[in-house]
């Protein structure tokens, strides 16, 4: 069989619009000193640097579809839906904690979860292609199944995941969200569920503050279903193929998905505005690789990246190459112009990865530490 990868873009999805970072003092003087951080120029940066750096040769073009009620109301209630569409109808800016919106805002964020509903589907049902690149806005992971949240509306992958498992009837979806936040709206909505396995790797102590923490482990049937790695400043390439090795392979390949989807936030990126992590465009190419590998061996090559995150317009298209490198196994022939710090695995990562495990050895299985260290 040919594994062929899909993009799954459409251009409405420009018209989302999260107006300008607002700075607002006393008496209403206010300071906007930029687009806010999501915004629609990443993904102009990134279909362009697809289009001209020849990766569009070994990609499928495909159109995504509006999530309808029923799709959302599988991970969403009925009254959040309602909120946004209000909010949304009303030109209120702030549905929920900083997910900013236009009037537009509510069908494109739809758009946004059916394109991983469409990716589902082709994955699922062609004969041709098993691994997706969802380039969609707006991102997921932070909106639970009641909030809006972090330029969240409704939870793609969630919604995504959750089709999987009624729709086609599958018994095991993994979600591995690398966005250098942690992954809250998608741990929120999976939290007592087994055929749901949730791994998100984040900057620890960072957004949002009150979750993310390794003792978040999942609740009754749920419980060692939930993985949360948050990782030090500065953790680079490296420490990341380190947390690869040590825990998220493992976890994965005991689990045994029958589908693995991606919160794919390319925000970990070295010249990130809003994160510490250092990783490159050859990190990413790693991961992406590494969980190829794994649908491969578990799951007939099923692989969906949903984009989340990643706010550097110079090195967002350039971390998203690596991924679609990655995922492709194409390597794009054109070398980073851009002079990047080259960082050893921090100390500070060891112990992370040791908290790790000692929350969750009690459900999996994990290489003795020496051989790891
Ligand atoms: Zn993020």
């Amino acid at each position: 069989m040919i594994h062929k990868t899909s993009w799954i873009w459409d251009d409405r999805f420009l018209r989302h619009n999260t107006g300008k970072i607002q700075y607002v003092f006393e008496g209403g003087e206010t300071v906007e000193p930029c687009d806010e951080f999501e915004n629609k120029h990443r993904m102009n940066v990134i279909k362009e640097m697809i289009e001209k750096s020849g990766l569009v040769h070994h990609l499928v073009r495909q159109s995504p579809y509006e999530a309808s009620d029923e799709d959302l109301l599988r991970v969403h209630t009925k009254n959040h839906i309602g909120h946004v569409q209000k909010a949304c109808e009303a030109e209120t800016r702030e549905v929920g904690p900083e997910a900013y919106a236009s009037a537009e805002t509510e069908g494109i964020a739809r758009l946004s979860a059916g394109a991983v509903m469409k990716a589902v589907d082709t994955v699922m049902e062609s004969e041709t292609i098993s691994k997706v690149y969802a380039q969609i806005r707006p991102p997921g992971h932070h909106a639970s199944s009641d909030q809006a949240m972090g330029f969240c509306f409704y939870n793609n992958v969630a919604v995504g995941a959750a089709y999987a498992i009624e729709h086609y009837g599958l018994k095991r979806v993994a979600i591995l969200d690398w966005d250098v936040h942690h992954g809250n709206g998608t741990q929120d909505i999976f939290y007592e569920r087994d055929d749901v396995l949730v791994i998100s790797i984040h900057e620890e102590d960072y957004f949002p503050l009150e979750s993310g923490q390794v003792y978040e482990i999942g609740q009754g049937k749920g419980e060692g279903y939930n993985v949360n790695i948050p990782v030090p400043s500065l953790t680079g390439d490296e420490g990341y193929q380190y947390v690869f090795e040590s825990i998220i392979a493992p976890v994965i390949s005991q689990f045994e998905p029958e589908l693995i989807i991606i919160s794919a936030g390319q925000d970990a990126n070295a010249l990130d505005p809003i994160s510490r992590l250092m990783v490159t465009r050859e990190g990413f190419k790693y991961m992406a690789n590494k969980v190829r590998e794994l649908a491969e061996t578990y799951c007939e090559g099923r692989l969906i990246v949903a984009q989340e995150g990643g706010y550097n317009l110079a090195y967002l298209p350039i971390a998203t190459m690596g991924v679609i490198e990655g995922l492709t196994g194409v390597d794009v022939n054109w070398k980073d112009p851009h002079v990047l710090p080259h960082r050893t695995t921090p100390t500070a990562l060891f112990q992370a990865v040791d908290n790790v495990v000692n929350y969750q050895k009690r459900f999996w299985k994990f290489a003795e530490k020496e051989s790891f260290c």
